[in-house]
């Protein structure tokens, strides 16, 4: 770092990694970012940054970062202009749309208005109901979990609500690898405010170690049975609130057989555990469930909403002053992509089944944005014959991702600090972000990109930019209607208020997931990075992790004579990995973790969206 302080130009905006929506302030000379720091007198975070936020800018910067669009010619991307790749486009989906199809699946780090065009030209201009972002299944079971119980699919509180709050569930959530300045809130809530705190995760991590964690240390797969067992605590307890309750006795048939005791076996949780973490959340007079969402969550996904659902109306956290549930999406606008309906039309496919239809040569094209399925979905395999098997794909990014390598049209787009408009942060909070650099080379927003795609298809619609496009999200989405785009502040505007209330309250019995028998299990999920589509790029996170590994537990270690940092051999859905091993406490004996956002190791050639894969494991080197 060259420059002195006061040589930047300093602009405040939103971090572009996570649902935290941190505000930070890029340090600006010649168009490069040089610095990151806080602002502690604005934004949701204090001042407050994670490793990913302070220290993982360099790929703004980056020399790779696309900046001409790509089209295919004789088999090779060749660089073109943008007259000729938008020419591509339109011939290709137009002719998709008189075939099979075509398919969109975007990513989380659009932004609103971004999301909004995108919805009308995926309605009004490509005809398409194939529509889905970030895997899909995850969030589209949620959301549909949680509308069928509650009613409205976002959390329905706020960050420093849960600071108040005396009672804490976090539902797979280790919020301080995926969302880690909301874990510090969680830490203040129990520090300082003696908050009793309970975690259903099948790892320890950070958040079991603070003082006084309940840990329920689940067989993976088996969260929904601990938390039908609560909701059977609070009912057989006499402690529910059951006022203005639907289907309080069809749930009560329906725990008939999750009794703390009866789950203990199938869980590896005790009885004892799981009734006192019930019964704390009766107690508390202030409670926040958390439970986190995103593409390594994704089985049972809509079961696993709604088990949190009911046990958040049984406990009365929509009743107290402060908490209630809080979805925790992955990405930095994972609720803006539900608030603008980035999901499947009626009879349009998931993520998941677009890409199952593509691999089957049952779609046309695809149009990928923000996105790299091929490393971050689950089943590389079934993706790789996706994108091989679609006569036309389009991918929109900042890179040349592994998916866009397999592209007949490239279009180079823009990251955070390049744009403005708006992102929504898993509080429900709109902020604005502002543009520090200028674009590199051709690259475009996404807007840009859509507006011009849209035109060209003879849309009639035409934007002069962000705020023109919000103007229109408050006239059609009615959570965000009279919200003034220039009136958003530094410390943004919450949609529905600090507390929203669910539409209803209405209790519906789920199963909970059988465990796996097998000597090992591989689970997945975040550590440090998210899909890691970004900040695998950044120096900063790149440091402090700089490749993928598989961790395992002492005992296991020990068991199969396995030490730090020697290789390792994990076969299991027909594929083989060899990773570094990592030796620690978070895991229960049977249980391997390795990282999801190391595209180059190859995780989602084993992991295929189950909670668990069987796998075998040996060793291989010292
Ligand atoms: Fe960015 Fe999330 Fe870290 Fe905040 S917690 S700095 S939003 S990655």
């Amino acid at each position: 770092f060259k420059a002195r302080p006061w040589q930047l130009k300093e602009v405040d905006t939103v971090c572009g990694y996570c649902g935290n929506g941190c505000t930070l302030t890029l340090g600006v000379l010649n168009n490069k970012v040089e610095t990151i720091r806080f602002n502690d007198k604005i934004g949701v975070n204090d001042g407050n940054l994670c490793v990913r936020g302070r220290f993982g800018y360099s790929f703004i910067n980056s020399d790779d970062r696309l900046q001409k669009p790509l089209v295919r010619k004789h088999g090779r991307l060749e660089p073109a202009s943008w007259n000729e790749a938008l020419e591509a486009m339109v011939a290709g989906f137009e002719k998709a749309r008189g075939e099979k199809g075509l398919g969109i699946l975007s990513g989380g780090r659009l932004t609103n208005e971004e999301y909004y065009f995108l919805g009308h030209l995926a309605d009004k201009v490509l005809k398409t109901p194939h529509l889905d972002h970030n895997g899909g299944e995850c969030y589209k079971g949620v959301s549909e979990g949680l509308a069928e119980t509650l009613g409205i699919k976002a959390s329905t509180g706020t960050f420093p609500q849960v600071e108040e709050c005396d009672a804490i569930l976090a539902i797979r959530s280790d919020l301080y690898e995926t969302h880690p300045v909301f874990g510090m809130v969680v830490n203040q809530a129990v520090k300082r405010n003696n908050a009793k705190f309970s975690v259903i995760s099948d790892k320890k991590g950070k958040f079991t170690k603070l003082a006084g964690t309940k840990t329920l240390l689940t067989k993976p797969g088996t969260e929904i049975s601990i938390l039908n067992a609560m909701a059977h605590v609070l009912l057989v307890e006499d402690l529910a609130c059951t006022d203005g309750v639907e289907g309080v006795a069809a749930l009560r048939a329906g725990l008939a057989d999750y009794s703390p005791k009866a789950v203990a076996t199938k869980t590896g949780v005790a009885a004892e555990i799981i009734e006192a973490a019930a019964r704390d959340l009766a107690k508390g007079k202030s409670k926040a469930i958390l439970l986190a969402y995103g593409l390594p969550y994704s089985a049972y996904s809509r079961e696993l909403g709604i088990a949190a659902a009911n046990l958040a109306i049984l406990c009365g956290a929509f009743d107290g002053d402060n908490g209630g549930l809080y979805l925790c999406g992955e990405k930095a606008n994972s609720q803006g992509a539900i608030d603008q309906n980035i999901l499947p039309r009626a009879g349009g496919m998931s993520a998941q089944e677009m890409l199952t239809a593509a691999a089957g040569g049952e779609l046309s094209a695809l149009y990928v944005i923000g996105e790299d399925p091929l490393a971050s979905y689950p089943d590389r395999n079934q993706v790789q014959a996706a994108l091989e098997k679609v006569p036309f794909l389009v991918v929109q990014d900042l890179f040349l991702t592994d998916t866009a390598r397999e592209a007949d049209v490239i279009l180079p787009a823009i990251s955070f600090a390049e744009k403005e408009g708006t992102f929504t942060n898993a509080e429900r909070r709109i902020q604005r972000l502002h543009s520090g650099v200028k674009s590199p080379g051709e690259a475009r927003s996404d807007l840009a990109i859509f507006s011009m795609l849209a035109g060209r298809m003879g849309d009639p619609l035409s934007f002069t930019g962000p705020h023109a496009v919000f103007a229109e999200i408050t006239a059609t989405v009615p959570e965000y209607k009279g919200i003034d785009f220039n009136g958003i502040g530094p410390q943004g505007v919450v949609w529905g208020g600090e507390r929203l209330a669910p539409a209803r309250r209405k209790l519906v019995a789920v199963k909970g997931g059988e465990p796996l028998a097998a000597r090992f299990q591989m689970i997945t999920g975040s550590a440090l990075y998210h899909s890691g589509t970004l900040s695998a790029r950044a120096q900063g996170p790149l440091a402090a992790m700089p490749e993928s590994y598989v961790e395992f537990a002492y005992e296991d270690a020990a068991e199969l004579g396995i030490k730090d940092n020697e290789t390792v051999s994990l076969k299991g859905n027909g594929e083989e990995l060899r990773l570094k091993a990592k030796v620690g406490k978070r895991l229960q004996r049977g249980v391997v973790f390795v990282p999801y956002h190391f595209a180059g190791a190859g995780v989602n050639r084993i992991y295929h969206g189950e909670a668990a894969v069987a796998v075998e494991v040996s060793k291989l080197s010292v």
